[in-house]
C-alpha cells in the first residue's frame, strides 16, 4: 500500500514524501534534510538551540525514558540508570567488549557469546532497542519541526561497521518506525556534503579525519564517477574528545589543590566548557564554590598533544594500508565536534602538508551528506546518476569459457545475486569458480578477479549436484561470494573488492570494447552454447547406449552412430545451425528406444516391489 505524506500544518498532500539524513552518533545524534520546498540542506533544529541531541539514554524510576540533553543531566546523578555510547554495543557479543566493560557505568549482562544485554531497573534491553530509542526521539523531534511525517531515512554508520552491526543499525530504525533506506558510511556522507562525488569529477582521494567524543575514525576514499570507494580505515574506538576533557580535569587537579573539592563529575563539565571555549578565546577562567579554576590555550594544547599524535599514528597506518604517500591525498576533511579545536586543524594540516577543509559545520557535515543520499533515493537530485553502483558486471566462467553475470553493472550496492548450477561430468568432486568483471560475453575478453574451488563435493551422476552460488557486495563494494552444494553441505566463500587497480579509463575501454564487439560476442556466444549442449548430449547418448546396448535393436544402434558421428563432425565444423540440426536429429533417433527402455525400468521396479 502506497502511503501519501500529508502536511499537518497546511493540510496539504505533499507530492515528495521528505527522506531524513540520520547520523546516530556516539556521542550525539542529528538529523537532517534537504528542504522540499525550500531545497536548502540543513540539520533540524528547533528555534536557539542546537542540532545535536546527545545519544543519551535515561531509564526513570517508573522506567519513563528521557533521550538527549535532559537525559545527560543523570550521567552524574544516575549513572546506574543512564546509558550512554550504546553505539558501541552495535551488533556485540559480551566477548566483544569485555576489555572495554569499565567504561561503562549501567549494568552490562554477562553472557560471553550473545548479544550484548543492558539491565536497567530489572528490564533487559539490546543494543538495536537502546539505539531505537535514540532514533524515535529523532522521528518525534523531526516530525514536530518538520510538521510532516517522517518514515524513511537514510542513516550513517562508521566505514568498519561490520555487517552485523549494519544489520543491527537498520533494525533499530524499524523498531523506531522508519523505513532505513540505505545505510551509507560515514565518511561517505561527509564526503557528500562537501560536495564530492557529486558531478562526473576526476578522482579524487579523501583523507576523512573524524575526530568525535569517545572515537577517532580515519578514512581513505577515492571518489570517481560518483563511486566510494574505502581504500583503507584506521582509528582508535578509545580516543576523542572525552580523552581532552579527561586531561583537563586531572590537569586542575594537580595544578589546584582545592579542586579536590568540587566533584569528578562537575569538574567533567566545566572541563568539556573550557575545551568549547578556547576553541575560539585564549583563555578561559571560572569561579566555582570560591575556587578559580583556570586554562590557557598553550595549557590546553600540551593536554591536547598526546591525543593529537595518537590519531597521527593511525593516519599514518591508513595511508599505509591504502598504499598511498602522503602526497596522493588530494583532500583532507575535518568531521566531528573534536575537530574545532584550532591546533587540531594545525596539526593535521602540517602532518599532510596541505591545508585541511574544513568549510562545513564538523557536528553536521555527516547527517548532511546522509540528507544529500536521501534526496538522491527521492529521485530529488537528477544530476546524479551514478552512486554507489557496480562500475562493471560481476559473474563467473561457466562450460566454454562463457562469462555468466550475476550482478550486472550499475547495480545499486549493497546488493545480492544467486544462482544454481550443476556438475559437468559423472562423479566429478570440485567445481572451479572463478569470477570475472566485465561486459564480454567470453570470459577471457574481461578482467579476472580470483578463483577458488569447491572440494569435497561427494560421488554423484554428472547435472545432480545443486550448487548455489551467491554474490553479495556490501556498501563498501567488497563483493564477497559463496558457494554452497546443496544436497551435502559442503560449502566455501571467498572476498573480493572488484574496484582494486581499476582505473576510469580501464572501465571505459572496457564499455568501449563490449560495444564494438556486441555482436560477434553474440555469435561466439550462441556457438559456445550450442558446443557445450552438444557435448552433454554425445556424453549421455554414449553412456546411455553402453549400458542398455542389449535393449536396442541392430538398426537403432546403427543409426545411433551415424548421427553420433555427424554431430560430432558439426562440432569440427563450428556452425551454430548445424550444430543444433545434428542434435535435433539425434534426440529423434533415440526418443523412441529411450522411451522404451525407460518403461522397462519402471515396470521392473513395480514388478520388483513386495506387497
Ligand atoms: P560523535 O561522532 O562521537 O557522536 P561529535 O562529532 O558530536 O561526536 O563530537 C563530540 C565531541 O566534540 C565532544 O567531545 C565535544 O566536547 C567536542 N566538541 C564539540 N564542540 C567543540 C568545540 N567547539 N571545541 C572542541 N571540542 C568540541
Ligand atoms: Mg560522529
Amino acid at each position: 500500500m502506497a502511503k501519501i505524506a500529508i502536511n499537518i500544518a497546511t493540510g496539504s498532500l505533499q507530492q515528495n514524501e521528505v527522506i531524513v539524513g540520520i547520523d546516530l552518533g556516539t556521542t550525539n545524534s542529528l538529523v537532517a534534510i534537504i528542504h522540499p520546498e525550500s531545497k536548502k540542506l540543513i540539520a533540524i533544529k528547533e528555534h536557539d538551540s542546537s542540532s545535536l541531541v546527545p545519544s543519551v539514554i535515561y531509564f526513570g524510576n517508573s522506567n519513563e525514558v528521557v533521550v538527549g540533553e535532559k537525559a545527560k543531566e543523570y550521567l552524574i546523578s544516575n549513572p546506574a540508570q543512564t546509558i550512554f555510547s550504546a553505539k558501541r554495543l552495535m551488533g556485540k557479543t559480551y566477548n566483544d567488549i569485555r576489555d572495554g566493560i569499565k567504561n561503562f557505568s549501567y549494568q552490562i549482562i554477562d553472557e560471553d557469546d550473545k548479544l550484548v544485554k543492558v539491565k536497567v531497573n530489572n528490564n533487559f534491553y539490546s543494543a538495536t532497542e537502546l539505539s531505537s530509542l535514540i532514533l524515535k526521539e529523532l522521528k518525534k523531534s523531526a516530525e514536530h519541526i518538520l510538521k510532516t511525517p517522517v518514515n524513511k531515512a537514510v542513516i550513517t554508520v562508521p566505514a568498519y561497521f561490520n555487517d552485523a552491526q549494519r544489520q543491527a543499525t537498520r533494525d533499530a530504525g524499524k523498531l523506531a518506525g522508519l523505513d532505513v533506506l540505505r545505510i551509507i558510511n560515514e565518511p561517505t556522507a561527509a564526503s557528500l556534503a562537501y560536495g564530492f562525488g557529486l558531478s562526473n569529477e576526476e578522482e579524487k582521494i579523501i583523507a576523512v579525519y573524524d575526530l568525535g567524543g569517545g572515537t577517532f575514525d580515519i578514512s581513505i576514499l577515492k571518489i570517481h564517477n560518483g563511486i566510494f570507494e574505502v581504500l583503507s580505515t584506521n582509528g582508535d574506538t578509545f580516543l576523542g574528545g572525552d580523552d581532552i576533557d579527561n586531561g583537563i580535569v586531572q590537569y586542575w587537579l594537580s595544578k589546584f589543590k582545592e579542586t579536590a573539592n568540587i566533584s569528578q563529575q562537575q569538574l567533567r563539565v566545566l572541563a568539556e566548557k573550557a575545551k568549547k571555549i578556547l576553541s575560539d578565546t585564549d583563555n578561559f577562567m571560572v569561579e566555582i564554590n570560591g575556587i578559580i579554576l583556570a586554562l590557557s590555550l598553550p595549557e590546553l594544547e600540551t593536554i591536547i598533544k598526546p591525543i593529537l599524535n595518537k590519531t597521527l599514528e593511525c593516519s599514518k597506518k591508513a595511508l599505509k594500508d591504502a598504499d598511498l604517500t602522503i602526497h596522493q591525498i588530494d583532500e583532507i576533511i575535518m568531521v566531528g565536534g573534536s575537530t574545532r579545536s584550532p591546533v587540531i586543524k594545525k596539526e593535521v594540516t602540517d602532518f599532510f602538508g596541505k591545508k585541511v577543509n574544513d568549510k562545513v559545520n564538523p557536528d553536521e557535515v555527516v547527517a548532511l551528506g546522509a540528507a544529500i543520499q536521501a534526496d538522491i533515493l527521492a529521485g530529488n537530485t537528477k544530476d546524479v546518476l551514478l552512486l554507489d553502483i557496480t562500475p562493471l558486471s560481476l559473474g563467473l566462467e561457466t562450460a566454454g569459457g562463457l562469462m555468466d553475470v550475476l550482478l550486472p553493472r550499475n547495480t545499486k550496492i549493497p546488493a545480492r545475486a544467486s544462482r544454481q548450477y550443476t556438475t559437468q561430468k559423472d562423479g566429478q568432486s570440485g567445481i572451479v569458480i572463478s569470477l570475472y568483471q566485465g561486459e564480454r560475453d567470453l570470459v577471457k575478453d574481461n578482467r579476472k578477479l580470483d578463483e577458488f574451488i569447491l572440494k569435497g563435493i561427494p560421488n554423484m551422476p554428472a547435472g545432480f549436484a545443486k550448487v548455489d552460488i551467491a554474490f553479495l557486495i556490501n556498501a563498501d563494494g567488497i563483493l564477497k561470494v559463496s558457494a554452497k552444494e546443496l544436497r551435502s553441505g559442503v560449502a566455501q566463500e571467498i572476498l573480493v573488492k572488484p574496484q582494486q587497480n581499476l582505473s576510469d579509463e580501464d572501465v571505459e575501454k572496457m564499455l568501449q570494447d563490449s560495444i564494438k564487439n556486441a555482436k560477434e560476442d553474440i555469435t561466439i556466444r550462441a556457438l559456445v552454447e550450442a558446443t557445450t549442449e552438444a557435448e552433454q548430449l554425445l556424453n549421455t547418448t554414449e553412456g546411455f547406449i553402453q549400458k542398455n546396448i542389449h535393449y536396442l535393436s541392430q538398426q537403432e544402434l546403427l543409426s545411433t552412430s551415424e548421427a553420433l558421428q555427424a554431430l560430432q563432425l558439426s562440432l569440427s565444423m563450428g556452425d551454430k545451425n548445424l550444430i543444433q540440426l545434428k542434435m535435433e536429429e539425434l534426440n529423434a533417433i533415440s526418443k523412441p528406444y529411450a522411451e522404451r527402455v525407460m518403461d522397462l525400468a519402471v515396470n521392473s521396479a513395480m514388478s520388483g516391489k513386495k506387497i
